[in-house]
């Protein structure tokens, strides 16, 4: 039997992974499909200045023993850290500034949190949201949030 996967992302390389054992006994062959030029999907490192940097998904709840127990079966579990406990920043205004604090899983419903990162304009269309022309939005649809984000407040 012969296996196609597509795409080379966590699901596909999971996937990948769980069935390379079954394939070996069925002598079966996994192909994996990658559109892109590196393997990853949304899970992308860059170098940075003082090391590297996840521009994606970079945490997992660690009460999740699964997971553990998927990264040390991967021989990882020395490379596993906690998080810091230092707060992200927002660079804007050339200096850094806090995040806004609040709001449902962290998006402001008024501008007040976010007063000192927007301008005077933008904190208006934020606090006339709830009233402004519904979003035309197609179930399936993968929107980018910061054009989306860009049409609202400017
Ligand atoms: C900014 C950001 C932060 C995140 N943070 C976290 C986090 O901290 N913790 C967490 O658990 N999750 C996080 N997530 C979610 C997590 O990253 C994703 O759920 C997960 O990586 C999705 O994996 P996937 O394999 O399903 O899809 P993807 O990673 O999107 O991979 C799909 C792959 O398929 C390829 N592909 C698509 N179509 C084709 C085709 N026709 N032929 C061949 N290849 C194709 C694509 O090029 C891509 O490489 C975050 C996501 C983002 C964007």
């Amino acid at each position: 039997m012969r296996i196609a996967i597509v795409g080379a992302g966590l699901a596909g390389l999971t996937a990948a992974y769980e069935l390379r054992e079954v394939a070996a006994a069925e002598d079966s062959q996994v192909d994996v499909f990658e559109a892109s030029d590196r393997i990853g999907g949304k899970l992308f490192t860059v170098p940075f200045n003082d090391g590297p940097v996840d521009l994606g998904a970079e945490a997992f709840l660690a009460r999740r023993e699964d997971a553990v127990e998927f990264f040390t079966e991967l021989g990882l579990a020395d490379s596993l850290v906690e998080p810091s406990g230092k707060s992200s920043l927002v660079y804007s205004g050339g200096e850094l500034q806090n995040l806004p604090r609040g709001g449902v899983m962290g998006i402001p419903s008024t501008s007040a949190p976010i007063a000192h990162l927007v301008s005077e304009d933008t904190a208006r269309k934020i606090n006339a949201e709830a009233d402004a022309v519904a979003i035309n939005w197609t179930v399936g649809e993968d929107r980018s949030i910061g054009k989306l984000v860009r049409e609202r407040y400017g």
